[in-house]
C-alpha cells in the first residue's frame, strides 16, 4: 500500500510538472527543426552528417515530449469506438518498418467485432510503446505475435516476443517513471501506456522469462458495435 501511495504521488508531481512545460518547450524545438531542415537541404559534403544528425536528436526530444504530454492529459482526447483490427492493421504498418530494419516479423491474429471505447491516437500510443520495446528487445529473428480476441465481456490482447526478456526485479518495475534499461531509453513508455489503459478502464500484465521473451496481457471491457455497424450485420 505504501508502495502504491509513493508511485501516485511521484505521478502527480511529474503529471503538473509535464504539463506546464511540454507545450512551452514543443514550440521553439518545432522552428528549430524547420530552420535545420532548411539548412540541411543546402548543404552537401561533412557538414550536412551533422545536421541529420542534429535533426534526429531534436525528434528524439520531441517524442519524449509527447510522451509527457500524454501522461498529462490523458483524459481530454476525443473518445470514440474503436475497431480493434482496424487499430492493429493501422499499428502494424507503422512499426513493420522498424520491425525489419532490426530483422523481425510481426503477426496479427485479431478477431471480428472487437470494439473498445478510447481515443484512437491515444489507443495507438499505449500499443506502440509496448510492441516497440519488443522490438528493441530482439535477438536474431525477433518475432511478435499479437493476437485479440473476446471473452465475456472483456476484450483480451496479447503481445507476446521471442526478446531478451526481463528479470523479476525489471518486471516489478515496471512503469515507474524514468526506469529504463537503455542507453536511450526515457523509461516513460510503459508509464503512458499503464495510464492510457488505466483511463480506459483496463488493466495490463507481464509475463517474462529472462532468455526467452515477454508477453503482456490487455484487458479493456468490450464495447457495443457503434449503430452503423450493428444495422449493417
Ligand atoms: P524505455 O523503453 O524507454 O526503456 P519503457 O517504459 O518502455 O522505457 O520500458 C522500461 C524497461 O522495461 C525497458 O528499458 C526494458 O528494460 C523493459 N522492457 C519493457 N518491455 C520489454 C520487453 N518486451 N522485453 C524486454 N524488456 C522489456
Ligand atoms: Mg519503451
Amino acid at each position: 500500500f505504501n508502495n502504491e501511495l509513493q508511485r501516485s504521488e511521484k505521478m502527480e508531481i511529474i503529471s503538473e510538472l509535464a504539463a506546464s512545460v511540454a507545450h512551452e518547450v514543443r514550440n521553439p524545438l518545432q522552428v528549430t527543426r524547420g530552420f535545420l531542415q532548411l539548412l540541411s537541404g543546402k548543404t552537401n559534403g561533412g557538414d550536412k552528417k551533422y545536421m541529420l544528425m542534429a535533426l534526429s536528436e531534436l525528434d528524439r526530444a520531441s517524442n519524449i515530449i509527447t510522451d509527457f504530454l500524454t501522461f498529462a492529459k490523458p483524459e481530454f482526447e476525443q473518445t470514440s469506438i474503436l475497431n480493434l483490427q482496424e487499430e492493429f492493421n493501422h499499428i502494424r504498418s507503422i512499426l513493420l518498418p522498424l520491425c525489419h530494419l532490426n530483422g523481425g516479423n510481426m503477426e496479427l491474429t485479431v478477431a471480428d467485432n472487437l470494439w473498445v471505447k478510447g481515443s484512437s491516437s491515444k489507443f495507438k500510443q499505449a500499443f506502440i510503446n509496448m510492441i516497440k520495446n519488443s522490438i528493441e528487445a530482439f535477438g536474431e529473428e525477433g518475432n511478435i505475435d499479437l493476437t485479440a480476441y473476446r471473452k465475456g465481456d472483456h476484450v483480451f490482447i496479447h503481445i507476446r516476443d521471442n526478446g531478451e526478456g526481463m528479470d523479476p526485479q525489471v518486471l516489478s518495475r515496471l512503469g515507474e517513471p524514468y526506469f529504463s534499461n537503455k542507453t536511450k531509453g526515457t523509461g516513460l513508455g510503459l508509464m503512458v501506456t499503464f495510464r492510457i489503459i488505466e483511463a480506459m478502464q483496463g488493466e495490463v500484465r507481464f509475463l517474462s522469462t529472462k532468455g526467452a521473451g515477454t508477453e503482456s496481457i490487455t484487458i479493456l471491457p468490450l464495447a457495443d458495435a457503434p449503430e452503423a455497424d450493428s444495422r449493417s450485420l
